[in-house]
């Protein structure tokens, strides 16, 4: 491999593996050695490596039309926005290019709510433990001392309450008047794979509609049929009303969403927010193909039976392991945690099982597939799993 990684920002821990090819969810590396693929690119190709109607949207797009302005109707962008509110319940689209910038956008109608109702000081109630991204204001919002250190003075405007519990959050509705929003996901990805309670989102929207608060999920990691539904907040049958999307939403094109309803959707006028590349007609049209075979493939459906194969499948290998604290997910979004620190494993897994795996809050394994995986390849996962905590199976 080249000495190259010497000219990039020190901001990855990167394995020494490149990947030269891949082909739904199998990747090969540069030596030809085939892989499984179990994280999608931390759920992003949920339709596959190489999907060729992906590639065919984007080959023939390339050719028309890659970018105008939002100065100019794009009908793409159009379209887009419009099958995303109808799948999600909100009523208009705002188009960005990360999962970050989404939540930017949503934080920014935070404070536009909560200047228009004259809160001097608007605050945004997070959780403990979350994420929503590395700039400045999410990285501000998210739970997880150890990506802010170094990173002082942190934005602001963020009040931080234990995930799930509803009367923390009660707490602060009574005691602070400033609050203006809560932004929560409907389940913790990088904090563990955490799934919130049905009853506390559902609680959660009532204390939100009692005190005036938006409701803002953050859809990121779990939008678009990942937990088995079109998006997390639909297991609770609740209306938020804000919502940011991204990284499935191009299958590894960058493009990113935030979804608002009801006042919210109207807080933005010209002038407020805007980005040179959201929503150009490429990386919408991309969007837009993804949303038609999700669609035409029953994906969101297809997660949750898969989920419940590959979750039916690990307990029945690893529930007695005696190293297997809990096994918990929802759809194909499944945490193994471990009773000690096993970062250690996504190398192992790697090179002994050939299987590509993420280890969060430090202890737990995380398996984020693509949704086309067939049930064979759910087995193999499961299978690959038991064989990597206990070898001698
Ligand atoms: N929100 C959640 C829940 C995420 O999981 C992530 C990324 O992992 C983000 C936001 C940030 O997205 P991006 O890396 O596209 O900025």
């Amino acid at each position: 491999m080249s000495a190259a990684l010497a000219y990039l920002m020190n901001t990855s821990a990167r394995q020494p593996v490149a990947f030269s090819r891949g082909q739904g969810a199998l990747l090969w590396d540069s030596e030809g050695v085939e892989y499984l693929d179990a994280i999608a690119g931390v759920a992003v190709t949920s339709l596959g490596h190489a999907n060729p109607e992906i590639a065919a949207a984007i080959t023939e797009q390339a050719g028309v039309l890659l970018h105008t302005t939002n100065m100019f109707r794009i009908p793409w962008q159009e379209q887009l926005g419009e099958r995303l509110c109808r799948l999600s319940g909100m009523q208009r689209a705002f188009f960005c290019n990360s999962g970050a910038e989404a939540n930017e956008a949503a934080l920014k109608l935070a404070r536009l709510h909560g200047n228009a109702r004259q809160v001097a000081q608007p605050q945004v109630l997070v959780m403990e433990n979350s994420f929503h991204g590395r700039t400045l204001a999410t990285l501000a919002a998210t739970g997880n001392p150890a990506v802010q250190r170094g990173f002082e003075p942190l934005m602001p405007g963020f009040i931080r309450v234990p995930y799930d519990d509803i009367d923390a959050v009660r707490q602060v509705a009574a005691q602070s008047p400033n609050v203006v929003a809560v932004l929560v996901e409907p389940v913790q990805g990088e904090g563990g794979v955490h799934a919130a309670s049905v009853g506390y989102l559902q609680a959660l929207r009532q204390v939100c509609d009692e005190h005036d608060w938006l409701m803002m999920i953050d859809e990121v990691q779990t939008g678009l049929g990942r937990t088995g539904t079109w998006f997390g907040f639909q297991h609770a049958g609740i209306e938020p009303d804000v919502i940011s999307l991204a990284k499935a939403l191009g299958n590894g094109f960058p493009i990113g969403a935030c979804l608002a309803h009801g006042k919210a959707a109207e807080l933005f006028s010209p002038g407020h927010h805007a980005s040179t590349f959201g929503g150009n007609p490429l990386a919408c049209r991309v969007g837009c193909t993804v949303l038609d075979i999700m669609q035409r493939d029953h994906l969101p459906q297809r997660a949750a039976a898969s989920g419940r194969r590959l979750l039916a499948a690990l307990k029945l290998a690893l529930g007695s392991h005696p190293q297997v604290v809990s096994i918990r997910g929802l759809g194909l979004m499944v945490g193994i945690e471990l009773d000690h620190p096993c970062a250690d494993l996504v190398n192992k897994a790697r090179d002994e099982q050939r299987m590509l795996i993420t280890v969060t809050r430090g202890n737990t394994v995380r398996l984020l597939p693509p949704l086309i995986c067939d049930d064979a390849q759910i087995d193999d996962i499961a299978a690959r799993m038991a064989r990597l905590l206990s070898p001698q199976a």
